[in-house]
């Protein structure tokens, strides 16, 4: 066979993935199991490089040139393991199986380690960008063996969104490592995306600003640090009026959020791996939330607080409040994904660098941001940081943010504006500052109902009191 790399699977995904290969001077081979698809993208698309079609699996193996690279770009699930089944026995030892679908990041260790048996190479491949980023260069996070990327490294990396002069892609690690931090990516993505939307309610419900008015000032931020795709997209949304009514866009979309399951994927790993990353969860349940209508109109007519009102001379000041405390708990909200994914790799044993990570996220992906190479910084020298909040660019960004973070947080209770990511980054901020925590409190509590026992203070040992004799204090 000629071909450099295949993909199987033409829907939009795969499809752009192919032609951003083919487009890059690299043979492609392309197979759909609805043949239709591959005669329509070649009819289509053809002009754009050099596509090799295929009907059957034999034929597709066949095209490829060894050793063989087949990208799978179908259904995340049962679909992938039905695929993998159909094109493993035709394959050799040695060949490159990638999944660039959304796989769970277990299904991924699952599968690397019954092909690794087999002699194949398994790479579980996240791809960011969606539609868009898979045409025109996505963010790349393959994990799977290192061997693998030595193939497979130079063809993803032409194909990448470049940042700099950098791809980005990078290897992440072993097995599911790939999949583990495009989870954790889809996880940051929801709450930065709740922090921006909670920003806007604050400055319309608070400040009394009109969606017009607020995309004026997201575009205003999107000149400074908290320039990124996510606020930009948020400007054109709020800025856009609804043909059909005349309103704004944000006005008449009904305000149930949907999700399509990543971001719960990474709130339930964090807790499996006692990870607490609040502000995904607090996104997470937000959206949860939005969507529970009938528990929604049973609890419209709850009191709340009497409202005063904001004088409009302070609006201008609020907005740039708000904008601090955007930028605050931004910074508490990564730093938790950053936490999840040095957790994560320290579990699984994948050592993964978190400075390529934000590397490779600074293009392509739905969270791109200048901010990322504040991150990448924090990583670059020797000693990482235990938590980014205390690399000195983050601490002087928080330091500097203190009244105001304070001041909307206290606004949003006060004025009965849910503000739950806002509210929980600066809780998690506090909590971490905290010299002593309650959690000694509820060690006695436990201590008391289930004599689960306590650590002291002042020596080692694991102690018990005796609550229901004569308290005195036991040895465990
Ligand atoms: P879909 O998830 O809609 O999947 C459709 C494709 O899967 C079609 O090619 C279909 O073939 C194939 N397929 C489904 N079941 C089987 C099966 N049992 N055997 C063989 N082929 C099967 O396509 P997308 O392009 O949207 O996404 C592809 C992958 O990329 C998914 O895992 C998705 O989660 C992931 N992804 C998607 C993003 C997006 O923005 N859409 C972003 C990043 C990742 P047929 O034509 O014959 O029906």
């Amino acid at each position: 066979g000629q071909a450099q790399i295949g993909v199987t699977g033409l829907a939009v995904m795969g499809r752009n993935l192919a032609r951003n290969l083919a487009r890059h001077g690299h043979v492609v081979a392309v197979h759909n199991r609805t043949a239709a698809r591959t005669r329509q993208l070649v009819e289509e698309f053809g002009h754009e490089g050099e596509f090799v079609p295929a009907e059957s699996a034999a034929d597709f193996v066949a095209s490829l040139r060894r050793p063989r690279r087949l990208v799978i770009m179908v259904k995340a699930g049962a679909a992938t393991d039905a695929v993998i089944e159909e094109f493993a026995p035709l394959l050799e030892s040695g060949d490159v199986i990638v999944d660039g679908g959304n796989a769970h990041f277990e299904d991924t260790r699952r599968r690397e380690a019954a092909l690794r048996e087999r002699g194949l190479h398994f790479v579980g491949c996240g791809i960011s960008g969606g539609e868009e980023g898979a045409l025109n260069g996505p963010s790349i996070m393959p994990g799977g063996s290192a061997e693998s990327y030595r193939s497979l490294g130079p063809l993803l990396e032409s194909i990448a969104a470049q940042v700099d002069g950098e791809p980005c892609c990078t290897h992440i690690g072993p097995d599911g490592a790939g999949h583990f931090v495009k989870m954790v990516h889809n996880g940051i993505e929801y709450a930065d995306m709740q922090l921006i939307a909670e920003a806007y309610d604050l400055l319309r419900r608070v400040a009394g600003y009109e969606p017009g008015r607020i995309a004026e000032v997201f575009r205003t931020w999107n000149r400074g640090r908290l320039d990124s795709y996510l606020i930009e997209i948020t400007a054109e949304v709020l800025g856009h009026t609804d043909a059909a009514t005349g309103r704004p866009f944000v006005d008449v979309v009904a305000d149930a959020a949907e999700q399509k399951g990543t971001g719960r994927w990474t709130v339930q790993t964090a807790l499996d791996l006692g990870v607490p990353v609040s502000g995904i969860a607090e996104a997470v349940f937000a959206r949860s939330l939005s969507g529970h209508g009938a528990l929604r109109e049973a609890a419209q007519r709850l009191p709340g607080p009497v409202r005063p009102e904001l004088h409009p001379d302070d609006a201008a000041q609020f907005a740039d409040q708000v904008e601090a405390a955007l930028y605050a708990s931004k910074i508490v909200a990564y730093a938790q994904g950053w936490h999840q994914i040095t957790a994560g790799s320290a579990e699984y044993g994948w050592d993964i660098d978190p400075g390529a990570v934000a590397a490779i996220w600074r293009g392509g992906c739905i969270i791109r941001a200048r901010f990322l190479d504040e991150i990448r910084a924090a990583y670059a020298d020797g000693k990482p940081p235990v938590t980014l909040l205390t690399d000195p660019t983050f601490r002087e960004a928080l330091e500097r943010a203190q009244n105001a973070w304070r001041h909307v947080v206290a606004t949003a209770a006060q004025l009965g504006v849910p503000a739950p990511g806002f509210s929980a980054a600066l809780a998690y901020y506090d909590a971490l500052r905290a010299e002593r925590l309650p959690a000694a409190l509820v060690q006695g509590q436990r201590d008391y109902f289930g004599a689960h026992t306590y650590r002291r203070t002042d020596r080692e040992g694991a102690f018990h009191t005796l609550w229901g004799q004569d308290r005195s204090e036991v040895e465990a």
